[in-house]
């Protein structure tokens, strides 16, 4: 009967111990996939020299929309994140 009973909290204590871990994973995940805010690159809806967000890598066209800058994206933008499309 003891033995049981021990054996129940073991496995009690490892499904509470996995579902911590799922969730905070989870949680992780969600943060590390949060785009960066405009202000934060110093976006700006003018290109800089011939650095725009339309000749980005990151940017997006079919929705006018940036991989990791949040918001609407302007193809004639830029920000510190510009990086030459290949
Ligand atoms: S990373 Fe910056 S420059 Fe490139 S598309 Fe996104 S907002 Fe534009």
């Amino acid at each position: 009967m003891k033995d049981e009973v021990l054996s129940r909290r073991l496995v009690l204590r490892g499904a509470l111990v996995l579902g911590c871990g799922v969730a905070f994973s989870g949680k992780a995940y969600a943060e590390a996939a949060k785009k960066m805010s405009q202000t934060s690159v110093q976006y700006q809806a003018k290109p800089k020299n011939e650095r725009s967000c339309g000749n980005c890598t990151n940017f997006i066209a079919e929705s006018k929309t940036c991989k990791l800058v949040d918001g609407s994206i302007s193809p004639e933008g830029w920000c510190s994140l510009w990086a030459k499309k290949a």
